[in-house]
């Protein structure tokens, strides 16, 4: 079985103002480095149209027309400072949760040794009811219920390394322990939360970064808080919030990895997923906005999953 890639040229419709870091060429970027011939034995898929009864996995459903009602006719219009959405912003949101749910279906029906997902906009800091952070409804947070509900996984783990917390997953599993949610992020940094403290129903496990961490530092706190959280839960599905912003190139933060990290990290959560979840893997795009560092870290840790 391959490694299963899905993307949409809808994700490229998700405008943002002029100079946002959250822009469609993210993706191009994505693409590029991923048209190479050592990506040649991607399974490449389009990715189906999301159901969107799925979206009240983790959302209620007053949030959920909240977000239709405010997608504009023309132009960009602002959720919040930095949240924005366009004419099809609904249709990319939707499609991503499509393509995250069906690699969901992919790991738990053999159709594919491990999912990466290249969609946009980002899912981390949805909160319940509360689109934030360049992102409108918790891709990662729908997906991990979808498993619970469509494929009766028991556990579900989200790994989550965006240099962001993801103050939204937090929320939306804050009481429910059937979800691990483990982050490395940096603190102090936008949004604020996900200070060691903050542990839920003991289900979260957060591992905050100084500024100016490095590569050694943030393979401890794997090593030490994330790897073991997996091991005691021992999920029957492992899901990457995979946002590659805490490459020493990003412009939004100072977390100094580089895509060798990725890679590192990539590698230590498949063999968790070999040991406990039946090689179930599906991964997540979240953020990353220097083009080159984020390409770069793409392209580690999708060559990783490739090597299965
Ligand atoms: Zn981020």
């Amino acid at each position: 079985m391959a490694t299963r890639l899905y993307t949409h040229p809808i994700f490229l419709e998700h405008l943002t103002p002029p100079g946002h870091p959250e822009r469609p060429d993210r993706l191009r970027a994505i693409e590029r480095v991923l048209d190479d011939e050592a990506f040649s034995a991607l399974d490449r898929v389009k990715a189906p149209e999301g159901d969107e009864k799925t979206i009240l996995y983790a959302h209620p459903e007053d949030f959920v027309e909240r977000v239709r009602a405010a997608i504009p006719e023309n132009g960009i219009v602002s959720i919040d400072a930095d949240t924005s959405a366009s004419p099809k912003s609904w249709q990319a949101a939707v499609t991503a949760i499509g393509g995250a749910n069906a690699a969901v279906d992919d790991v738990f029906e053999g159709r594919a040794a491990n999912v990466f997902v290249a969609a946009r906009p980002p899912g981390h800091h949805a909160e319940k009811s509360t689109a934030m952070g360049f992102c409108l409804f918790n891709t990662a947070a729908i997906a991990a219920r979808y498993a619970q509900k469509k494929h009766q996984a028991e556990r579900v783990a989200i790994v989550d390394w965006d240099v962001h917390h993801g103050n939204g997953t937090q929320d939306i599993f804050w009481d429910d322990p059937s979800v691990l949610y483990c982050s490395t992020h940096q603190m102090p940094l936008y949004p604020g939360t996900g200070a060691k403290s903050e542990t839920g129903a003991g289900n979260i496990v957060n591992a905050p970064l100084a500024p100016q961490t490095g590569s050694d530092l943030f393979r401890d706190a794997f090593l030490s808080r994330v790897l073991p959280s997996i091991d005691a839960f021992a999920p029957d599905l492992i899901i990457i919030s995979a946002g590659f912003d805490a490459h020493h190139r990003d412009p939004l933060a100072e977390i100094n990895l580089t895509e060798d990290d990725f890679d590192w990290a990539t590698g230590q959560l498949m063999e968790r997923a070999g040991r406990h979840s039946g090689n179930r893997l599906v991964s997540l795009l979240e953020g990353g906005y220097d083009l080159q560092g984020l390409a770069f870290s793409v392209a580690a840790h999708v060559g990783r999953l490739m090597k299965g």
